[in-house]
């Protein structure tokens, strides 16, 4: 078990990419966390169950970070970051998606919680087309 953190993320650098770097640099493998924030550009994904791809629209401007919620778990032997983030323009509509590589931190403030418990490891559902948990 580790203790709880916080950290600021780096401006311009990828925010998908950072959430991952600051549990691996811990070596963390199971965790909830949330970040809040802004963003100058963001890349959502939209998981279309027919042809079983994501969908990616990239969204150029400066967006707050209503809400980036997540969970790090095993994948492929790997320590594997899924996020959800709620953006806001300045006309304060939210949208939102499945966070992508290729969204950019303008200021980003990343809390993590440790979980106790078994590992959880991703693995193909054929059943959706998606790396899922593993039933226990
Ligand atoms: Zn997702």
């Amino acid at each position: 078990m580790y203790d709880s953190f916080l950290a600021r993320l780096p401006r311009g650098e990828d925010l998908l990419g950072s959430i991952t770097h600051e549990f691996t640099k811990r070596m963390i493998w199971k965790a909830d966390f949330s970040v809040i924030g802004a963003v100058t550009s963001a890349v959502l994904g939209y998981y279309d169950p027919e042809t079983r791809e994501y969908r990616n629209s990239e969204f150029k401007g400066q967006f707050e970070i209503v809400a980036c919620i997540g969970n790090v778990s095993e994948k492929d032997g790997k320590i594997f970051v899924h996020a959800h983030i709620v953006l806001s323009g300045q006309d304060y509509l939210c949208f939102g998606g499945h966070l992508m590589a290729g969204t950019k931190i303008f200021a980003a403030e990343l809390s993590a919680s440790p979980i106790a418990g078994a590992l959880p490891r991703r693995e193909f559902d054929p059943s959706t087309g998606l790396a899922l948990w593993s039933p226990d």
